[in-house]
């Protein structure tokens, strides 16, 4: 049996961005020391751990050395190179294990893995060239979403192509050697379900939580979601399935397509804490931050019972458009938590912080949450 990790040992965290900051938080209230590792200084992670170190992913003799002072290894984005965290594992556990990463980090093997594992996925095609694009955009219909294969998150490195016309330049627009063309999804809604698992193997979930986005970019959780008990009692199993085929020791978030007749698609996975969990903090019993360190460390799970239904906003950089938010209006509202990132510079699209308003049902919590970020200035982007 693998001996816990317990409170006092040092937890390293490779990227340090809110999802650092947020698992740091929960570490260091459980009495664990936090060693942060990315190219970046004072960052989000940097200003709320014991160390930050600043150095490249590649650069191998800093990672090892970065290893060598920790415990067990995470990590909080999918993009850390594979030899990254090959070197860590000489040193400690890297959990989730690098092979989740590797499967998760590209989207053509993410949706080729889960697709092989009989689990249901956005029908797809692996595209090389513009011949392979019209020949899939044949096959799939028009319209149809051009994605990266790598580096893909919040909508970026995306073009829905409404034409066979706009075949080439969307090829030449994406200028990518590969990429993934989807289907377009009619959908009638968005989930994501938070799984979290132990290394024992126990399995616990949050949600299915309800996801409305801007411009491609999380806007809105709410929580419980507004599905019926078997849309949820399938997200949850389905999730459940992904993080036993992946074999995960952490905490790994499904998000989904509820499709208008009712089918659920997955469309994407992160291997991580999720911006959809943030409201697990203020809602749960246990978050999805502690469950990232409990899992890691080879603890029990915590309980995910929902203390209360919940909304969670999202506050980008465009907030603070008109000058500093008003933030003594929206904690006038007596049911809101305000979480800040601690970043330097607010620019349009960045995000800077969330709050969560917790309340009877789950129409007015999120109804105070628009209210009251509305009250900080402006939320659009451009
Ligand atoms: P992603 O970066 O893949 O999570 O995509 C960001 C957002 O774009 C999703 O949350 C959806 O709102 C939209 N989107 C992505 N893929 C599709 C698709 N195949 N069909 C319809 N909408 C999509």
């Amino acid at each position: 049996m693998t001996m816990p990790i317990l409170p006092g040992a040092t937890l390293g965290g490779l990227g340090s961005g809110q999802l650092g900051r947020m698992f740091a938080i929960a570490a260091r209230r459980l009495g664990y020391r936090v060693h942060v590792f990315s190219p970046e200084t004072n960052t989000p992670t940097g200003q709320v751990a014991d160390l930050e170190v600043s150095a490249d992913y590649l650069d191998l003799d800093r990672i090892a050395e970065f290893a060598n002072g920790v415990d067990v290894v995470t990590f909080e984005f999918e993009n850390v190179p594979a030899e990254t965290t090959e070197i860590c594992n000489r040193f400690c556990p890297v959990r989730p294990a690098g092979r989740v990463l590797f499967t998760s980090q590209n989207r053509l093997r993410e949706k080729t893995f889960l697709r092989d594992a009989g689990l249901p996925v956005t029908p797809f095609v692996a595209v090389r060239s513009v011949a392979e694009l019209t020949a899939g955009l044949q096959q799939s219909g028009v319209p149809a979403v051009l994605k990266t294969a790598d580096w893909g998150y919040d909508g970026k490195g995306q073009i829905v192509i409404r034409s066979l016309d706009e075949a080439a330049a969307a090829w030449a627009a994406l200028s990518v050697p590969q990429a993934i063309l989807e289907t377009f999804i009619d959908f009638d809604s968005e989930l994501s379900v938070v799984g979290v698992r132990g290394i024992d193997g126990q399995f616990a979930s949050y949600g299915p939580i309800g996801n409305s986005h801007s411009h491609h970019i999380l806007d809105v959780s709410v929580c419980p979601a507004r599905v019926s008990m078997s849309v949820a009692a399938s997200a949850i199993e389905i999730t459940r399935s992904v993080l036993e085929k992946l074999d995960v020791v952490g905490v790994l978030c499904v998000e989904f397509f509820l499709t208008t007749t009712g089918e659920l698609l997955i469309n994407e996975t992160a291997p991580r804490p999720h911006n959809s969990g943030h409201l697990t903090i203020d809602a749960h019993v246990t978050c999805q931050f502690e469950q990232q360190v409990r899992t890691i460390c080879g603890l029990p799970l915590g309980s995910t019972e929902l203390r209360s239904p919940a909304a969670m906003a999202n506050l980008l950089g465009d907030v603070w458009e008109a000058g500093t938010p008003d933030w003594a209006t929206a904690l006038g509202y007596p049911n809101l938590k305000l979480h800040l990132y601690g970043k330097q510079e607010a620019r349009a699209g960045r995000k800077m912080g969330h709050l969560t308003v917790l309340d009877k049902t789950v129409d007015d919590a999120e109804s105070i949450a628009r209210q009251a970020r509305a009250s900080l200035g402006r939320q659009t982007i451009q």
